[in-house]
């Protein structure tokens, strides 16, 4: 599959005062959703204003004068880099103007049927500015409006054309809803704030209010939002769930609440799991920072063996992951990771990661360990491996970039040169999200994808495809 892939974060408020300065603070809570761009759309009174650029919500948003612009509601987004991303063209909110005023839309997820929808409506004469599907999804939402002008109606409508994932905030003129797809890849989530309502991707954009957590929007509602009222409507169709085992193994903030489970929780207990399936002789437990800290701690617990830190992470280095190519990305982790001498030297290490994906980076931290004086150095990793493409928003595009689809588990171990390595099991994942198995979607892990994607194995039997 081609197209667009990204997951990002979304914010929409609904106060009875301002709102710009609160949607920025909110984004620099979820920041570490996307650091590619970022933007703000508000109703002033009159209409819709949007500011958006590339680069940290400090950056992009900043400098544009928003800050002075005044109004009771309005909607963020933060943009997830991608290697490939054209950022500047691609940032949200995006904008449609129609005859009844102004659409502005945030989307954190992935239209799976984008090439088909996109070249359905080129061949009827609709044209595009940008290759992102964010666009397409506020063309087709607009195209309702103009029929009935009834948002609800015109999203409900969207909703049975587009398929996969998707997790939106939109701005109508003054008015502002939150759509959740029907199998809720994506997090959503709505708070309360003393004098209004937000909705964000996730529960540490409210926690910087004090505000009070209410709910997660359900797979397939659409909920609006106004400064004294949350307006329902739910799905009629009841899908079994599919949220993103990643989003609570990597992507979430450890202090976010999703879909019922703190992310920390989650991650500490996929830890103490880890540590009886996968024990270990060893001296210390040790986290790759920062993404395997709470993983690691509940080893630690898990095991009763020592926890301590092992490397110091370079706070201001770019990020590994997304670096086009192979000998920047090893350059990269090296830039990023110092081991502390003292604590490693001599010693028997088990190291925790969240995930391995090429395998780039326990490579170099292994190396590393020995390089400082380590004895022994075990690895442990918090996430199944990772062997199948994903569809629904992360970056994790084609089978031949993934260590675990061309090789071995002792294959791998002997390829990133540690004494031994563990995976957690996939039940093991499963009981330490709490949740049962059909309402996670594990794709990336057992190759079933929850909905129909063209080439690939659907995770039930029957077909369930959009219907309203
Ligand atoms: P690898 O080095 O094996 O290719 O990737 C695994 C490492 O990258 C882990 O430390 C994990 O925290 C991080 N990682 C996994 N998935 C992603 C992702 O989608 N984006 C980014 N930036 N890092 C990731
Ligand atoms: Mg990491």
């Amino acid at each position: 599959m081609t197209g667009p892939r990204h997951s990002c974060g979304v914010i929409g408020m609904y106060c009875s005062d301002d709102v710009t300065s609160d949607i920025f603070k909110a984004l620099r809570m979820i920041q570490h959703r996307g650091q590619e761009s970022a933007g703000i759309s508000v109703f002033n009174g009159s209409k819709v204003i949007t500011a958006k650029g590339t680069g940290l919500v400090s950056d992009a948003i900043k400098q544009t004068g928003m800050q002075a612009i005044n109004g009771n509601c309005g909607i963020g987004h933060v943009r997830y880099p991608t290697s490939a991303s054209k950022s500047e063209k691609n940032a949200e909110p995006i904008e449609v103007q129609i005859t009844h005023g102004t659409i502005a839309l945030a989307h954190n997820g992935a239209i799976t049927n984008y090439q088909e929808l996109k070249k359905k409506y080129l061949d009827t004469g609709w044209s595009f500015l940008t290759d992102s599907d964010s666009e397409l999804i506020s063309k087709i939402i607009a195209k309702h409006l103009i029929q009935n002008n009834d948002p609800v109606k015109a999203i409900r409508s969207t909703m049975g054309e587009i398929e996969g994932a998707y997790s939106l905030t939109l701005l109508y003129n003054n008015r502002v809803f939150g759509v959740r797809d029907p199998y809720g890849f994506r997090p959503l989530c709505v708070g309360w704030l003393g004098n209004g309502y937000i909705l964000a991707s996730e529960s540490v954009a409210i926690d910087i209010f004090e505000g009070d957590l209410i709910r997660d929007i359900a797979p397939g509602e659409v909920v609006e939002i106004t400064a004294n009222e949350i307006k329902s409507h739910p799905s009629s169709v009841n899908y079994p769930s599919a949220h993103c085992m990643f989003e609570w193994i990597y992507f979430a903030r450890p202090d976010s609440v999703i879909d019922g489970r703190e992310v920390y929780d989650v991650r500490k207990a996929v830890g103490e799991i880890l540590a009886s399936e996968s024990p270990a002789d060893v001296d210390l437990v040790m986290p790759v920072p920062d993404s395997g800290r709470a993983h690691a701690l509940g080893y630690s617990i898990g095991s009763n063996i020592r926890y301590e830190e092992g490397f110091m992470k370079n706070r201001f280095a770019e990020r590994t992951f997304i670096l086009p190519d192979q000998k920047q990305r090893e350059d990269s982790v090296a830039m990023k990771m110092n081991p502390i001498r003292s604590t490693v030297n001599g010693k028997r290490i088990l190291i925790v990661d969240d995930s391995i994906v090429r395998g780039t980076t326990l490579v170099k931290l292994v190396k590393m360990l020995r390089d400082a004086g380590a004895k022994e150095v075990h690895v442990r990793i918090g996430c199944p491996p990772v062997i199948a493409p994903c569809y629904y928003g992360v970056d994790m595009k084609s089978r031949d970039q993934f260590i675990a689809t061309k090789y071995s588990v002792n294959e791998i171990c002997r390829k990133i040169g540690a004494d031994s390595l563990g995976y957690i099991s996939v039940p093991g994942l499963v009981k330490a999200i709490g949740k049962p198995e059909n309402d996670i979607c594990l794709a990336c892990l057992n190759n079933r994808y929850p909905t129909n994607i063209s080439g690939e194995t659907h995770r039930f039997q029957t077909t369930l495809r959009n219907s309203y």
